[in-house]
């Protein structure tokens, strides 16, 4: 029981240091039932084996998986034969969602000169699954719309609507024209979005060697980086409005399901799309005149970067198979002995867009091992108290299909019962990364303290908290990293299957991960395999035992926790935080127009451009007017409020555990599994119904970037002023709710021990 004495001793290093005044057991447990917990974790986390995880992946990534392929229903099945093998409860639940494919691509300088894109990744005869030609999915952006185009080309940098603002001060104009954009600092069906919102006829993505290529680091195979002809493919569907089957909205798309016509379908995009390498974008870039592009937006191709427009005049066809697929969701299911209508859910995909070692099978191995290892410790006689559902879904590279279908089939039930749901995806070598619900921040930091850095022998939160002060920007932000009890939990936003659960379905969730310390640039690409992996990523396993062992905990210690480990005085201290920053964004967005218009009185602009180089003067605009954010703040005392009295009442009661009466404990764990749903609301996100959580989704301009309190901070961005007013009333009064709901539940505890 090595391990154990030495965590206690972190436990206790950590009471020393932040002053917190909670004994040595775990939240939500009593002392008894604490150190139970504490030994079946430990037994836990010896069970996971790195040879198991290398099998695993090398298995799963053998082929090309994507959805509809052979290998892909393939896989589903092998997984669940793995899962009943360990003598667990599982099945496959399929849906049938529209995927399409592409038939014809074509992308072609035609003006000034002649070039026709490869639009092709090489096999390297190295690297042993790279040939699989034939099962391999072309290069392309799946939910591109068919299209056949003509036009001059401008490159607009990552394309997000502050490059659209630079390009005009340049006086360049994307209307009819076919817009060239880097990858990244966006979701990538952004880019296509704004252009066609902008004018623009057709879209090309591409992968400056600056982001991921030769810019970094040696290219694949002499290193981990992204070869001259390798093509992020990827999903340009518009997920900001709903992800999932674009056919069926809001519900599982099942055999019988009611479809939307294909041209009712709102989320394919208004124009067509496709990615393209470095090799094939070289020639269109360097055939560009018009302005040198601004400093910031030239990559590292060792040419002059020009925005144009033309004269490079691009030919772009896009045509697909727009089939309908079937999906293979692997879900298993632990019953809970005291507690079996309270859920803890955990997913991670399985399909890839080719063979997907690293995206997605380095989190979907962590998740077989936490399922082979919780299958023997029911053999020595482990019950969660809550139940467990394991899912591994498909279909999330084309739009986190598998994931929304599955919940949006099982809406009500997971209304009802699921307390929490935790999300992994990619993993590699390096820093715990954890995002996901304020009100698990304290028990996503215990968790940390529990698990053991395998490359530093130190636990991940000592680690990560060093990081995190070795990269703050000021002295605030070191001196709170060194001082604050528990390491911030990033926002969710989107990007993976924890989006239906989180923003649809208001369920608490986390999403986690090792990384950071392997660069790569094989992202959906070819060279995602076996190979890539175990030569350049966390190639002895070692990170995935650790992932195992970290989500495994976490799901235990939520499943067999008597009152679920919620936590409100971190979550009360985020939303001020979120708070002050929608006021500083107000602020910031009038002296910006103040300033401006300063400018334009005063004839600057004319004054600066120059007669060879000219730009244009910006347009002006009014200040934005004052908002009234006294009902968020009134909402934000009555939450800390709450936030402090919980704390209070639950510290205590676990203290009197020996006392408990179920049903007080049930009522508590029932209101606080409805803590989350209360920061939704039904009618959802201005423009967005499908979105309903108030404190975080993706934003409409950024995709998986968080937007926090997203309806306010919209309507700031977008400056339509009624709606952020009527937004902080709505937000106010959701968080209102949850003050409400932690004060009854303080309350309930409270009145157990009396
Ligand atoms: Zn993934």
């Amino acid at each position: 029981m090595r391990p154990r004495a030495r965590l206690l001793l972190v436990v206790f290093a950590c009471f020393l240091m932040v002053g917190a005044s909670f004994d040595e057991s775990l939240a939500g447990f009593s002392k008894a039932s604490s150190d139970t917990e504490r030994d079946w974790e430990t037994k836990f986390r010896s069970i996971p084996s790195q040879q198991n995880l290398r099998d695993y992946m090398q298995r799963l990534s053998a082929h090309p998986h994507h959805v509809g392929s052979p290998y892909d229903r393939d896989n589903a099945e092998w997984i669940l034969a793995k899962f009943k093998e360990w003598g667990l409860d599982a099945h496959i639940e399929t849906f049938d969602v529209l995927f399409p494919t592409p038939k014809l691509r074509i992308v072609e300088l035609v003006e000034p000169t002649k070039f026709t894109a490869k639009l092709q990744e090489p096999a390297l005869a190295i690297d042993p699954t790279s040939n699989q030609q034939t099962e391999q999915l072309p290069t392309y952006n799946a939910y591109s719309i068919d299209g056949d185009v003509m036009a001059p080309l401008v490159f607009v940098n990552y394309g997000i609507p502050e490059d659209y603002l630079q390009l005009s001060r340049l006086g360049v104009s994307v209307k009819g024209a076919i817009v060239i954009a880097k990858y990244g600092h966006s979701w990538r069906g952004i880019k296509p979005k704004v252009a066609a919102e902008n004018g623009a006829v057709g879209c090309l993505i591409y992968s400056d060697p600056q982001d991921d290529g030769y810019g970094q680091g040696d290219v694949f195979p002499n290193g981990p980086y992204r070869p001259p002809d390798g093509v992020q493919r990827g999903s340009v569907m518009d997920m900001v409005i709903h992800p999932g089957d674009p056919l069926t909205p809001g519900i599982g798309a099942t055999k019988d399901a009611k479809r939307l016509d294909i041209k009712a379908a709102k989320t394919l995009t208004k124009i067509p799309v496709l990615p393209i390498s470095y090799a094939d974008a070289q020639p269109l870039l360097a055939a560009l005149k018009g302005p040198i592009a601004p400093e910031a937006w030239r990559g590292s191709l060792g040419q002059p970067y020009r925005v144009g427009a033309g004269p490079a005049k691009v030919h772009l066809k896009v045509q697909a198979n727009w089939d309908i697929k079937t999906l293979y969701d692997v879900i298993v299911k632990i019953s809970g002995s005291t507690n079996p209508d309270e859920w803890i859910v955990r997913g991670n995909h399985h399909d890839a867009w080719v063979n997907g070692a690293e995206d997605p099978v380095s989190g979907a191995n962590a998740l077989m091992e936490e399922a082979r290892a919780f299958s023997e410790l029911l053999k020595q006689g482990w019950r969660p108290k809550r139940t467990i559902i394991y899912g591994v879904w498909d279909g999330e590279e084309p739009g986190l299909l598998g994931s929304t279908e599955w919940a949006e089939a099982h809406a009500d039930e997971l209304r009802q019962h699921a307390a929490v749901y935790i999300n992994t995806d990619a993993n590699g070598r390096g820093y715990l990364y954890a995002s996901g619900s304020h009100s698990l921040e304290r028990f996503v930091n215990d968790v940390a303290r529990d698990i053991v850095d395998p490359e530093k022998n130190i636990s991940v939160w000592k680690r990560g908290q060093l990081k995190t002060i070795a990269d703050a920007q000021t002295l605030e932000e070191r001196q709170e990293a060194r001082t604050r009890a528990d390491l911030r939990l990033g926002s969710l936003g989107s990007g993976s299957d924890y989006t239906v659960f989180f923003d649809h379905l208001g369920i608490a969730s986390l999403n986690l991960g090792y990384g950071d310390e392997d660069g790569g640039g094989i992202y959906h690409s070819i060279y995602d395999d076996f190979y890539w992996y175990t030569h350049f990523s966390d190639t002895d396993f070692s990170y995935g035992r650790t992932l195992a062992q970290t989500v495994g905990t976490a799901v235990m210690r939520l499943a067999d926790a008597e009152i679920l480990p919620f936590e409100f005085t971190d979550f009360a201290d985020t939303i001020h935080q979120y708070v002050d920053e929608l006021q500083k964004l107000l602020k910031a967005k009038q002296d910006e127009v103040t300033e401006r218009d300063k400018q334009l009185d005063e004839e600057l602009f004319s004054a600066t451009s120059d007669p060879r180089r000219p730009t244009v003067a910006p347009p002006r605009e009014d200040a934005p007017p004052h908002l009234n954010f006294a009902p968020l703040q009134n909402a934000l005392d009555a939450l800390t409020k709450s936030a402090d009295h919980y704390q209070k009442a639950w510290q205590k009661a676990m203290k009197d555990g020996t006392r408990a009466q179920n049903s007080t404990l049930q009522n508590v764990n029932a209101a606080l599994i409805q803590s989350e749903r209360k920061l939704t609301v039904s009618e959802g996100l201005p423009g967005r119904p499908w979105f309903q959580h108030l404190i975080d989704a993706p934003g409409q301009y950024t995709g998986y970037g968080a937007k926090t309190i997203p309806g306010v901070r919209e309507a700031i961005e977008l400056k339509r002023w009624k709606e952020a007013d009527e937004q902080i009333v709505r937000v106010a009064t959701a968080l209102q709710g949850e003050a409400a709901l932690i004060e009854s539940a303080a309350g309930m505890l409270e009145a157990r021990q009396n």
